[in-house]
């Protein structure tokens, strides 16, 4: 028998190898193996099985060892993995690599404990005859007596020094009970859900609800791939979707892979699923994923998914490789959130996978949110997908009144920048005088300053790309992220003259002390990248504004996520604007995106929300649709900004990076690269740039960038990446390739 593998060794190629007589059994496509290469051993996943064509099979050498008794990787997930390399154009060994965790690429397995406690009480008389006859299975047994817990073995014979045939005998008696226990590390058992009232009866559904839950239970039971969007506006109760649609996918045998962009902030919607799922279906784990996980109980998780005795899988991005036994069903919650995006090779984009993943499986695959990226709703309004619309909120609660406070009036007012208007502070004030909650948000989005007039809200626009640009202070210019174009800085706005048009957001440091200037007597808590840097305490901090010890928490948008809070009935974003001047086309979308999360947040109680948003654009459209909750106005209107420009979803968009010591050289060989592809392309592929990257130089490396613009990926990106793989770059230069990728900064 021969076999070829994939090498886990720094190289990307198909090595054949013979497989010794004991392994021929036990060993598949998909298993690990450890195979000598060269000189030394390494680790490989089983590809196919057969004869190499171009090596003579006689001085193959052989499989030395099978790791795991079962495939670490399935076909499923090895065609997956095939798929990404391409499309991404990265090493197929680091998408195998991101794929197994490294727990089993060790080698590890479950461990098994053995546990003792007491069995049958001994008469007295007994005892005294087992004492004289033997001593030591008399100690241990007493030493029993006293305990009420089983104890683990191991420990209690090491510190009786007793061994363990003594122990045998008294179980062989029944005067000892022994079990084994499987080491269980479940994750978050003792965090997530604890302290969140979790109702476990399900609601009853309304008309929407019920339409789209039928629809999900109908596409699982007919076992065919097909995405269906659901858009649901914020307190839909999308999650009760999700959970119907788990629960045919569970009766029907399968499996499910659940997404959420980061479970630690999702905590609400994990304790959600979780308690649901065990009601619907007691005998099986929830397994849940994230990057918190220690090696043990990300090895014990991913050992219940492959033996089958856990279907269900949740968590973040990787989780979409879990190896959840036939796959009937992937979710994937605000499916919009850029953290799906992947920043580091392999750089993939976790919902697109999801979906590539459905279609290998033939699996349903149900993507969510209140608003949806644009990338899955145009294919949804162009019928490749199916969209379900949830657009009522349960109990008919209304949506909170959003108050838009004209900056440029505050500016002027106050004689300066203030972070807070005097509407928020007001609104605030009676609040606190109610003993009713706040939040505020801040919005983190970009590192760059922009050109914002504070006198008439103008903001500096690239003509070529209708992109905010950057402002340098080094050379005093404005510059374009995508194409590169570069002009001087002016001194006034050119729309209304007015000097000092340069401007910067408000740190979460400076907003907490213009809110204890005017509530000096509130109790108030920020939250933000130094909170969040610290595990517990963003937990912490959570948990004491639920039970209504903070009067005011302050934090950036992340704090907003799939919580709820329903004794919130003010919200106030500090700085709506700030991701509208982000220079990136997609910084409407995200704006509207983070306008109708926020006021999500508000009033989901029984008490009526209000949302303060304070901006210096109050006319643009993205303010005035969120106002309404308008997603389909918006999107109609960025639909046509994208159509024009050709952004996507339109095209397809490829950042191709350079990094180097000497900016000469990476000047040149970039111009000179550019120019190669543009004669072997020629209008199948459009360019912009190259240019210096936005962050010039990172460590000493100096940055040069590249953008393509293609319709399609697939039939691009194996010609673009061989042609760069055989450029002559000096060995200096380091390149990354990066598809679709999330932002433009
Ligand atoms: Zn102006
Ligand atoms: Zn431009």
């Amino acid at each position: 028998m021969i076999v070829g593998v994939h090498p886990l060794a720094g190289f990307d190629r198909i090595l054949h190898y013979k497989v010794p007589e004991g392994l021929q059994a036990s060993l598949h496509v998909g298993s690990l193996v450890r195979i000598p290469v060269g000189r030394r051993m390494a680790l490989g996943v089983v590809g196919s099985e057969g004869s190499p064509t171009d090596f003579p099979v006689e001085k193959l050498k052989s499989v030395v060892q099978l790791i795991h008794p079962f495939p670490v990787l399935p076909p499923d997930l090895l065609e997956l993995a095939k798929w990404m390399a391409s499309y991404y154009a990265c090493p197929l060994e680091s998408v195998i690599e991101a794929m197994i965790p490294a727990p089993v690429r060790a080698g590890a397995s479950l461990k098994e404990e053995r546990w003792l406690s007491l069995g049958e009480k001994l008469p007295t008389d007994e005892l005294a005859q087992l004492e004289r006859r033997a001593p030591q299975q008399a100690r241990l047994y007493r030493f029993f007596l006293t305990q009420m817990f089983p104890l683990k073995k191991g420990l209690v014979l090491q510190r009786l020094r007793v061994t363990s045939p003594v122990a045998a005998a008294l179980v062989k008696r029944g005067l000892l009970k022994e079990e084994v226990r499987r080491l269980e590390r479940v994750a978050y058992a003792d965090d997530v859900g604890r302290g969140e009232a979790v109702a476990a009866i399900p609601p009853t559904l309304n008309r929407e609800q019920l339409a789209a839950t039928e629809a999900m239970a109908a596409t699982v039971a007919e076992k065919c791939f097909q995405v269906s969007l659901l858009h649901g506006v914020t307190g839909s109760g999308k999650t009760e979707v999700y959970l119907h649609a788990i629960d045919s996918a569970l009766k029907a045998g399968g499996g499910v892979i659940f997404l959420v962009p980061e479970v630690a902030l999702t905590p609400q919607t994990v304790a959600r699923l979780r308690s649901r799922l065990e009601a619907i279906a007691p005998n099986h784990r929830c397994v849940v994923w994230h990057s918190h996980l220690s090696e043990g109980e990300r090895l014990d998780g991913w050992l219940a998914l492959v033996t089958g005795e856990a279907r269900v899988v949740v968590g973040a991005r990787s989780a979409v490789f879990a190896p959840v036994r036939d796959l009937r069903l992937v979710v994937v919650d605000e499916e919009h959130e850029p953290a799906y995006k992947q920043d580091e090779t392999p750089r993939y984009q976790g919902r697109d996978v999801a979906v590539m993943r459905a279609k290998i499986n033939r699996a349903a695959c149900l993507l969510g949110s209140a608003t949806p990226s644009l990338e899955s709703y145009s294919n949804a309004r162009a019928g490749r997908y199916r969209l379900l619309r949830l657009t009522e909120r349960v109990d008919s609660r209304k949506l909170p009144f959003i108050d838009v406070v004209d900056m440029r009036i505050e500016v002027a007012r106050q004689r300066g920048l203030s972070a807070l208007s005097r509407r928020l502070v007001d609104a605030m004030h009676s609040r606190f005088e109610k003993r009713e909650q706040t939040i505020l948000f801040i919005n983190r989005r970009g590192y760059s300053s922009s050109m914002l007039c504070r006198k008439c809200g103008h903001v500096e626009e690239c003509s070529h790309c209708s992109m905010a640009v950057t402002y340098h202070r080094v050379d005093e210019t404005l510059r374009c992220h995508l194409c590169g174009d570069t002009r001087p800085a002016p001194v006034r706005c050119p729309q209304c003259g007015a000097p000092d048009i340069r401007w910067r957001g408000l740190g979460t440091q400076r907003v907490e002390e213009a809110v204890r200037r005017v509530l000096p007597k509130a109790r108030i808590e920020r939250m933000d990248a130094d909170t969040m840097a610290r595990k517990n305490r963003f937990r912490q901090i959570l948990g004491e504004f639920r039970t209504g010890k903070i009067d005011i928490l302050i934090g950036t948008q992340m704090i907003g996520k799939g919580l709820d809070f329903p004794n919130v009935t003010l919200v106030g974003l500090i700085d709506a604007d700030i991701s509208m001047h982000v220079p990136d086309f997609r910084a409407n979308e995200r704006t509207f995106q983070l306008l109708v999360q926020v006021a999500g947040r508000a009033g989901r109680g029984d008490r009526a929300g209000e949302v303060v948003v304070q901006t210096f654009v109050p006319h643009s459209e993205t303010i005035q649709f969120s106002r309404q909750a308008d997603f389909e106005g918006f999107a109609e209107a960025e639909l046509r900004m994208r159509e024009q420009f050709r952004y996507p979803p339109y095209r397809h968009l490829i950042h191709h990076l350079f990094r180097g010591p000497s900016e000469e050289k990476l000047k040149y060989f970039s111009e000179q690269w550019a120019r190669k592809v543009e004669a072997v392309f020629g209008n199948r592929l459009e360019l912009r740039g190259p240019s210096a990257s936005p962050i010039e130089k990172i460590k000493d490396l100096y940055r040069w960038q590249l953008w393509y613009f293609t319709p399609t990926v697939s039939r691009i990106i194996v010609e673009l990446n061989r042609l760069r793989l055989e450029f002559p770059w000096p060995e200096d230069i380091t390149q990354v390739l990066d598809v679709d990728p999330a932002n433009l900064t």
